[in-house]
């Protein structure tokens, strides 16, 4: 058979851990053997963020911005106890946080509806998209730890030289501090973003912050999402029939959990983290659901919002059963190549992605599943497998199906 050809790269960033080893497997038996790849590279591997300085998030970043599509596993922010771990020379950014950061883009998360896999809350009907800001707040924080009396101010020194300063705290004793900013060129690109996505799908738009205690800060965000709609969006809404409405993120929470779901919810970048966990999560694992970094000029870079399973590794590396859930980690590669072959109009590419999510999902309703969707199936007499033994039996399915 022969492979499908592509024309542009697509960038590639390799994580760590279980996810790793998962992600080695889906391109091995997945991929490779279906499709002439074409990859740019980059090792994210904390090991080698390390080695490099984090120079390789970086360029990995500016990859992304020359081809236009990347695919990225799930990699480890390190803390304390991870520097001790791999023996860091230090405590390294996210490489999330850095990558959005350079790409200033939206993240949408959605979940990935299987028939059989039914959501925990029993009332959603349709996926609620999450779009989550990926820019600034406590992913781009300065941190102090304070451990004497003293003042801590908020000081913003204008290029002409005057200051402006706020008192944060009179600390009487030890403590901490933090500092985290936003841009308004971000949050309207956000803003448009969403606003853009929403009517994209014809589904209302909720913004969810907390402006009734941050009454300048989230205000910001809040004013600006107002702004934009008046401005661009208005008209374009009314004529689809959808709403956009801001809503105290505590609102949005319980709204949410009421709801029969198909909108999108807008989040700031911390809530986004979060609730998409719990959206997720409600959707049986933390593995039901695709993410994908959007940068205002159209740059893509897919992902598995869960992180590295770190639990599942420990006990895979020591002989044990790692039913750890591929699911994300492949719609991430076969998103990837599908939009990777749209803008080349390489409709085999194309076709190869969705034939792959396809191949996927129909596995799972076929009754074959890892050991977190057992637990939330409807489907009778579910058959448990591994990760690595889930991908095996998705490959057989794809030989099929593309056999002449
Ligand atoms: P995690 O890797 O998402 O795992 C938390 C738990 O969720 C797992 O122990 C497992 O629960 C369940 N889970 C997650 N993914 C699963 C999958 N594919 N299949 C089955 N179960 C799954 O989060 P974490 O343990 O908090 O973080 C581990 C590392 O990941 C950290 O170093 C963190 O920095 C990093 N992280 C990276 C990203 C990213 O790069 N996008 C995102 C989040 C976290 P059970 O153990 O109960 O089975
Ligand atoms: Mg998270």
């Amino acid at each position: 058979m022969d492979k499908i050809p592509m024309n542009t790269p697509l960038v590639e960033m390799d994580g760590d851990e279980m996810a790793a080893i998962l992600w080695k497997e889906t391109k091995e038996k997945l991929v490779l053997p279906f499709v002439d790849l074409k990859v740019e590279y980059y090792d994210l591997s904390i090991r080698n963020r390390d080695a490099t300085d984090d120079q390789v998030t970086i360029d990995s970043a500016m990859a992304t911005k020359k081809y236009g599509v990347a695919v990225k596993c799930a990699t480890i922010t390190p803390n304390l106890e991870r520097v001790q771990e791999y023996n860091l020379k230090k405590m390294w950014k996210s490489p999330n946080g850095t990558i959005r950061a350079l790409l200033d883009g939206t993240v949408f998360r959605a979940p990935i509806l299987i028939r059989g896999i039914e959501p925990y809350i029993r009332s959603w009907k349709k996926p609620i998209t999450l779009a989550r800001h990926a820019y600034g707040d406590l992913y781009r924080a300065t941190e102090i730890r304070v451990d004497s009396p003293g003042k801590c101010e908020l000081v913003f020194t204008g290029a002409d030289g005057a200051e402006r300063r706020e008192l944060i705290h009179q600390f009487d004793g030890p403590g901490v501090a933090q500092g985290v900013h936003n841009l308004d060129s971000s949050i309207r690109n956000f803003a448009r973003c969403c606003l853009s996505y929403a009517l994209d799908m014809k589904q209302d738009l909720i913004f969810s912050a907390k402006d009734t205690i941050s009454k300048v800060y989230d205000r910001q965000f809040r004013e600006i999402f107002k702004d934009v709609f008046m401005e661009e969006f208005m008209e374009a809404y009314s004529q689809a029939g959808i709403t956009y409405q801001y809503c105290l993120i505590d609102d949005a929470v319980s709204r949410a959990v009421k709801s029969p779901g198909g909108y999108v919810w807008a989040c700031q970048n911390y809530d986004g983290d979060v609730m998409s966990d719990m959206l997720a999560t409600a959707y049986g694992s933390a593995a039901m659901m695709t993410s994908v970094l959007v940068s205002p000029d159209g740059k893509y870079e897919y992902e598995a919002a869960h992180g590295t399973v770190r639990r599942h590794y420990y006990r895979y590396l020591e002989g044990g059963v790692a039913s750890t859930n591929p699911l994300a980690i492949i719609m991430a590669w076969s998103n990837a190549l599908t939009k990777r072959g749209e803008l080349d109009h390489n409709d085999a590419l194309a076709g190869f992605g969705r034939l792959l999510q396809r191949a996927t999902i129909e596995t799972v309703e076929s009754g074959i599943m890892t050991a977190d969707l057992q637990k939330v199936t409807t489907l009778p007499n579910p058959q448990v497998v591994t990760g690595l033994k889930f991908i095996d039996i998705v490959q057989k399915r794809i030989r099929k199906q593309m056999a002449p």
